[in-house]
């Protein structure tokens, strides 16, 4: 079986309140199955989670808890 959406319940989108550095839009993250990151959709760019870490607020870690497809 092979499914085209990540399962059940896991937005593969969500929106935060960590400001974008350049303009200060709102950052979305989004992912991937093994891959997250945060766009911005005013610069249309994306950045690392890594860049923003340090500014994680609760909607990125609730996002990040549920990321990965396989935990093995
Ligand atoms: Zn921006």
């Amino acid at each position: 079986m092979y499914s085209t959406s990540y399962g059940f319940g896991q937005p593969r989108a969500a929106q935060t309140t960590i400001p974008c550095r350049t303009c200060g839009t709102a950052l979305r993250v989004e992912r991937t199955c093994h891959e997250v990151f945060l766009r911005c959709t005013t610069c249309r760019t994306t950045h690392d989670v890594g860049e923003y870490v340090a500014q994680m607020d609760e909607a990125l870690e609730s996002f990040m808890e549920n990321v990965y497809c396989d935990r093995t």
